[in-house]
């Protein structure tokens, strides 16, 4: 019997995966996606707390988030799914110069690709964010144009209408093994069937270092679990998701943590997260005794109000990190017609739809020049870089 054959099989259907599926099958690739769990998003994307955001330093990642956000944004105009888009901006918040200094040489960067991103002293920015304690608030930067939205709904919003443009999705079928003929990836196996694909797409997330060696290509993705929260709903009161990057440093009373940010859902609730410092390394995502009383003293401390809110639920999630927090991308020099779409850390459910534009550009050639483009973006995301230098607000 023949193998099933496809132009491209993509390897995870998380928020790389699902996306992507989309914008091959639209570019007229007969596309399957294969994931070991049951339905769409279930690995780390569903982990994620939904922020969105160009404000990076990097200038790929802002690339490719300015496209998320076009994506994100106009997504239930074009294609009628709510997928819980809600505009209310960025706010990184200072209460110290370490921080100030930080923020504004960032704010330098950005700027300089043109994001829409300022700087705001204390009064002006408590009309911002009324409810932040304003004690020894120094100000912070604000970016009106980001945002937020549901990872589910956006991944079922995205696997819809793949599915609509005739991707096929198969789960509960992990890829056990790769096939390649003379240095050629033609297709995977796993252990229901054989499938053939002009191309192969590792968008495999914290697992993309197993999937990678399957093809026998090493990529230095070590995923490292967080934890995040939800409260009760509450009436509207906070536009922008704050991020206080003040590290906390491990002591006899706390853990130490880097960065912790939250927002308010457009369903009234406290989404929450932190970065635990160091990094718990490894894929155990059961959930902790520890996260609640580390997380609350860094919520009230910085929005005193939130003290009598009531917290629902908590969950424990992978980032895939790469030793400089930015993503690994693009072809391999190893083996041909194999795509590497992993190491996404903190921002995969961000880089999803605008990195599955820029690769549908790198891989169906549908256009010279946007292959062009693509191949130019995304070079500084070769696997074959120096990991050395180190991105901020990773
Ligand atoms: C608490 C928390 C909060 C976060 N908040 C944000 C946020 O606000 N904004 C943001 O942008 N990001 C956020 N992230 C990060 C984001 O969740 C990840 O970067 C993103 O989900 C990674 O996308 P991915 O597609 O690479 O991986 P996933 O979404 O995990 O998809 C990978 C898929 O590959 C599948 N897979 C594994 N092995 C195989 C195999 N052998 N064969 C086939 N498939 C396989 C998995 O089952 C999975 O479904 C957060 C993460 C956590 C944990």
């Amino acid at each position: 019997m023949s193998k099933p054959t496809y132009d491209a099989i993509v390897i995870g259907a998380g928020s790389i995966g699902a996306p992507l599926a989309w914008q091959l099958s639209e570019a007229g690739l007969s596309t399957l996606v294969l994931d070991p769990r049951s339905s769409v998003g279930q690995g780390s994307n569903k982990c994620a707390i939904g922020g969105i955001r160009a404000t990076h330093s990097d200038p790929a990642k802002i690339q490719i988030c300015l496209k998320s956000l076009d994506i994100f944004s106009t997504w239930k105009d074009r294609y009628g799914d709510d997928i819980g888009w809600l505009r209310g901006g960025y706010a990184f918040v200072a209460y110290r110069e370490t921080e100030e200094k930080t923020l504004k040489e960032l704010l330098i960067i950005q700027k300089s690709y043109g994001l829409d991103i300022d700087w705001h002293d204390h009064d002006e920015y408590l009309k911002i964010i009324p409810s932040l304690n304003p004690n020894g608030l120094i100000g912070g930067t604000f970016s009106p144009g980001d945002g937020s939205a549901s990872p589910m709904l956006s991944a079922l919003a995205f696997e819809r209408q793949a599915r609509k443009c005739g991707a096929e999705f198969h789960y509960n079928e992990p890829v056990t093994d790769m096939i390649r003929t003379n240095g050629t990836v033609t297709g995977v196996k796993t252990e229901k069937d054989t499938y053939s694909a002009s191309v192969v797409v590792n968008a495999a997330g914290g697992w993309a270092k197993e999937v990678a060696a399957l093809a026998g290509i090493d990529v230095p993705v070590n995923p490292d679990s967080h934890e995040a929260g939800i409260t009760e709903p509450v009436a509207p009161f906070l536009g922008p998701m704050v991020v206080d990057i003040r590290p906390i440093v491990e002591s006899k009373e706390t853990p130490g943590s880097a960065n912790y940010y939250f927002y308010q859902h457009h369903t009234g609730q406290i989404i929450f997260c932190i970065t635990p410092n160091p990094s718990i390394w490894g894929t155990d995502c059961r959930e902790t005794s520890v996260f609640l009383p580390q997380v609350t003293q860094r919520m009230i401390g910085i929005m005193p109000r939130l003290k009598n809110i009531k917290v629902r639920r908590t969950w424990r999630g992978l980032y895939p990190m790469t030793p400089d927090g930015n993503p690994i991308v693009g072809e391999v020099e190893e083996v041909e017609n194999y795509i590497l779409a992993v190491g996404m850390c903190g921002q995969g459910y961000m880089l999803g739809p605008g990195l599955a534009v820029y690769l549908r550009y790198l891989i169906t050639k549908e256009s010279k020049s946007n292959r062009k483009d693509s191949l130019e973006l995304l070079k500084p995301l070769t696997l074959y870089r120096d990991f050395g230098k180190k991105e901020a607000l990773k």
